[in-house]
């Protein structure tokens, strides 16, 4: 086994980029430095500051605008937005939904909200994405195609979508993987959480394929809590909008309701908020990347590790920076992660993988070699965009 270089070459590596930013250094932390103020006020001056307002209408525009799709529909937060993406692309109560089991936990919380079993698949190693070798392999061997759907012969449940994540912002295979759910006739939804500002192609995520945004205090823009979906499908977004608007027909002063809807709309404060920070979307989107260019060399030469890169033809947000180890023994990324906080480095490992979570211990699932093994290698390291601002050019 290949030795992994020593906490204090690692510490030694962060603060050759940090510096001497004030310890302890947040993971990620937001920066409101825009119009933030003003837009907030605005809102609070004129009463408007629920769930109708200019800035919802605004913020759809520039979101739908930013990530090139036709349609954008805000929400209370990224769950929601995923459940309710979930349900308008046909989702029923005990289809199967394919999933990472390297993801955060809301990605499969928002599946069994939807009323649905969330199916654990493996990932790859280059991009933390949905392996779309692994899982042509195992569809051929557990899935079969039954009168137009496709039937999970284990469960005898029909598997209904995939719904791969692009992890830290990192784009995952879209591509193949929409060819794969293509000819297993799945509806793909991406969660895209992670990865505003994202490109495949020189094209931002959330443009092609129905994707669902977060905007949580933690995430690359904030507007405190929120998320999306954006979405080219012109009906889907006419029944997301409904749907999440309680189900409201238009009308001037009646109550038409016409099913079971949702109160998941946007309030206009967080989208004041929202567009203040889209605004600004470019240069933190900026300040990431050079932020991860500065990471990236301070580890060149330390043995075994790496800051991961962007795949071939796309190009990360770098939402969290991550450090990869190529392997690790046991006990070296509890002993790493001690040592980093101990010298005020708030670095975090990857989550626990999905399927050793006690609700989700007997779900479907692939095999998932790559998963526990990553599991036990990666560490995010300190990402916010304020830590990237003094490497831009002025
Ligand atoms: C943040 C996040 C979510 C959920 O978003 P919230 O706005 O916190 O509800 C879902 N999936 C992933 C991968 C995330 O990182």
């Amino acid at each position: 086994m290949t030795h992994s270089a020593t906490s204090s070459e690692i510490i030694a590596a962060i603060t050759a980029v940090l510096g001497n930013a004030p310890r302890p250094v947040a993971l990620h932390e937001p920066l409101f430095v825009g119009h933030e103020n003003a837009y907030v006020t605005s809102c609070i001056d004129a009463g408007w500051v629920s769930s109708v307002g200019s800035f919802v209408n605004r913020f759809e525009n520039d979101l739908a605008a930013f990530c090139g799709a036709q349609h954008a529909v805000v929400m209370v937060n990224g769950t929601c937005a995923m459940h309710a993406a979930l349900m308008v692309s046909g989702v029923q109560a005990g289809d199967e939904v394919l999933v990472p089991a390297l993801t955060f936990v809301a990605t499969a919380n928002a599946v069994v909200h939807a009323g649905a079993v969330p199916h654990f698949v493996d990932v790859e190693e280059s991009a933390l994405g949905v392996d779309p070798v692994a899982l042509r392999s195992h569809l051929e061997g557990v899935a079969l195609r039954q009168s137009g759907h496709t039937v999970n012969r284990l469960t005898g449940r029909r598997i209904r979508a995939l719904m791969p994540v692009h992890v830290f912002g990192h784009p995952c295979r879209l591509e193949e993987l929409a060819a794969i759910a293509q000819e297993w006739g799945l509806q793909l939804i991406e969660d895209a959480t992670e990865a505003l500002g994202s490109t495949v192609d020189g094209r931002p995520v959330g443009g092609r394929h129905t994707a669902v945004f977060s905007f949580n205090g933690n995430k690359i823009i904030t507007t405190g809590g929120g998320g999306g979906v954006t979405t080219n499908d012109e009906d889907l977004y006419l029944r997301l909008k409904h749907l999440t608007t309680a189900a409201k027909q238009p009308h001037a002063w009646a109550f038409l309701h016409d099913e079971v809807g949702y109160n998941y709309r946007m309030p206009n404060l967080n989208a004041a908020l929202g567009c203040a920070q889209l605004e600004q979307a470019p240069r933190f989107l900026a300040a990431k990347r050079a932020l991860a260019a500065a990471y990236a060399r301070a580890f060149t030469g330390l043995s075994g590790l790496r800051i991961l890169p962007s795949p071939p033809g796309t190009e990360s947000n770098y939402w969290l920076v991550t450090l990869l180890a190529e392997n690790a023994d046991p006990g070296w990324l509890d002993t790493t992660l001690q040592a980093l906080h101990g010298a005020g480095l708030q670095c975090r490992p990857v989550w626990q993988p999905l399927h050793l979570l006690p609700m989700y211990h007997h779900h479907p699932r692939s095999p998932l070699p790559r998963t526990e093994s990553l599991a036990q290698r990666i560490i995010s390291l300190p990402s916010s965009v304020r830590l990237g601002l003094p490497l831009l050019p002025a």
